[in-house]
């Protein structure tokens, strides 16, 4: 996953960027005026399950809840700030996620761990409550890109990609949105044509995760001669290729984000994944996909809370502690309710996606509903630690800025909720059209 030197931040820049890693701010270091103590030095405990989400899940899903969250709090809390700030990668966490093996999700084989939807959810969330940036990166790798090889691969594919995949030795993304087509990808416009051996892509891609350093790149195209979408694997040094990272954000700063352009890149035939023929194959990504995001942003609640909750409990104004005044109790009931609910639907969508109930539109209404609950969690917390609300190193300010991408990432909260509605309308109302024109499906 070493960036590579078609890259725009290259080989030299990404040793320098990983050199200075050591040159961050010492961030167990304690704040001049703590006023109470940091998700840096201590990641606050747990407490948010309410309702004992614990009862709902096998054992083995609460085995891999505790052996994540443990994972994260010791060696991703500590350095999430100073990455953060930078923006920045942190490359030396991917190998010991690599050994929790929860890379691959549900996908079963080729050193893939099988967990059950719900298991793959809880560990995102988990990661989620800590950074939310690893915890995407890890969402675009698992769940978008190695779930699509794995669904539409061949089987020589399959073998050959996934097993190093699932250890996290090496990384993908998965390339939809592009540049003039973001909420309406399925109209999507880089080319692949069909040459001798194989393919060539042209086009632009924006927004893809993990693209400055992946090492392979599951990109979806449109077929010149059906016109349909088809997707491929292109590999990080394909001539042609160029990844740039996109800067200044101001959410998921650690999530390296990527505008791609494909010049005139050949794919080898053996490249293109036989069984992705329409716009259609990315159903079950995004379906996936948006039922982990959905647990994404209650992880990041879950942890705006536990950091408000230790908060409110140690730092004192008119001589009591925060968590005694009756405005500062609403708000955190407030959170402690939201969260419940988002727990119990995200662990029903778990459940339904399972047992192959789970449809389309279920998906988007659950990632809308529970990342509108999270979005209105996250601004509580942002309000109940005051100045330090916007201090990284207290979590919640950095939680409130990281939320923002994943209102419209996976489908914006309007676009979810539309495919929701055309789902139990009938009635499609993603184009301006007179209603005499607005096609029933
Ligand atoms: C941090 C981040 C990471 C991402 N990672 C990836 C990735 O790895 N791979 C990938 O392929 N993509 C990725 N994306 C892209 C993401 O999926 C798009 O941003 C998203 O689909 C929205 O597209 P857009 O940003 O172009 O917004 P637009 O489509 O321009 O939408 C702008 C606004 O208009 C609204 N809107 C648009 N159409 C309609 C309509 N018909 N009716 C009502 N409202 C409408 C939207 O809801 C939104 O509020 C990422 C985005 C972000 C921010």
């Amino acid at each position: 996953m070493n960036p590579s030197k078609k890259h725009q931040d290259g080989d030299g820049a990404d040793k320098k960027a990983r050199s200075s890693y050591f040159h961050l701010p010492a961030l167990d270091v304690p704040l001049a005026f703590p006023q109470a103590t940091s998700a840096t030095s201590k990641f606050p405990p747990c407490e948010s399950d309410y309702y004992q989400l614990d009862d709902l899940l096998t054992l083995e899903e609460q085995a891999i809840r505790m052996k994540v969250r443990e994972f994260v709090e010791k060696e991703v809390a500590p350095i999430m700030a100073g990455y953060w700030e930078k923006a920045e990668f942190p490359f030396h966490v991917i190998p010991k996620l690599g050994v929790l093996n929860i890379a691959g999700g549900t996908i079963k084989g080729y050193g893939c761990p099988g967990l059950s939807i719900t298991g793959a959810a809880i560990a995102l969330a988990e990661i989620a409550r800590v950074d939310a940036s690893l915890s995407s990166s890890i969402l675009v790798h698992s769940s978008l890109a190695m779930l699509t090889i794995a669904t539409s691969g061949s089987e020589a594919q399959k073998q050959k990609y996934l097993p190093s995949l699932a250890q996290l030795t090496t990384m993908a993304s998965w390339a939809l949105t592009e540049p003039n087509h973001g909420s309406d990808a399925s109209a999507l416009s880089t080319a692949a044509t069909k040459v001798e051996g194989g393919w060539i892509l042209e086009g632009q891609k924006r927004w893809i995760g993990n693209s400055t350093f992946a090492d392979v790149l599951v990109v979806m195209a449109r077929n010149t001669t059906t016109k349909k979408i088809n997707a491929f694997i292109v590999k990080k040094d394909a001539p042609g290729l160029t990844a740039t990272k996109i800067e200044n954000k101001i959410g998921l700063r650690m999530l390296q984000n990527g505008d791609i352009l494909f010049k005139k890149v050949f794919v080898p035939d053996e490249d293109r994944l036989p069984g992705f023929n329409s716009f259609q194959d990315t159903n079950i990504p995004l379906s996936v996909a948006r039922v982990m995001v959905a647990w994404q942003t209650i992880g990041i609640s879950i942890g705006v809370y536990d950091m408000c909750y230790r908060y409110l409990m140690e730092r004192k104004q008119f001589g009591a502690p925060l968590a005694a005044f009756q405005i500062t109790q609403q708000k955190l009931a407030q959170m402690l309710g939201n969260i419940q609910a988002m727990n119990l639907v995200g662990w029903r969508l778990c459940r339904m996606c399972e047992n192959g109930k789970m449809s389309l539109g279920q998906a988007s209404l659950g990632k809308a509903w529970v990342s509108a609950r999270a979005r209105e969690t996250v601004a509580l917390g942002r309000e109940l630690l005051g100045g330090n609300g916007i201090v990284t190193d207290f979590l919640v300010g950095k939680a409130f800025c990281d939320f923002e991408p994943f209102h419209t990432g996976e489908g914006s909260y309007d676009i979810n909720n539309l495919i929701a509605a055309r789902e139990i309308t009938g009635f499609a109302s993603f184009k301006p059209t007179s209603s005499a024109q607005q096609s029933r499906l």
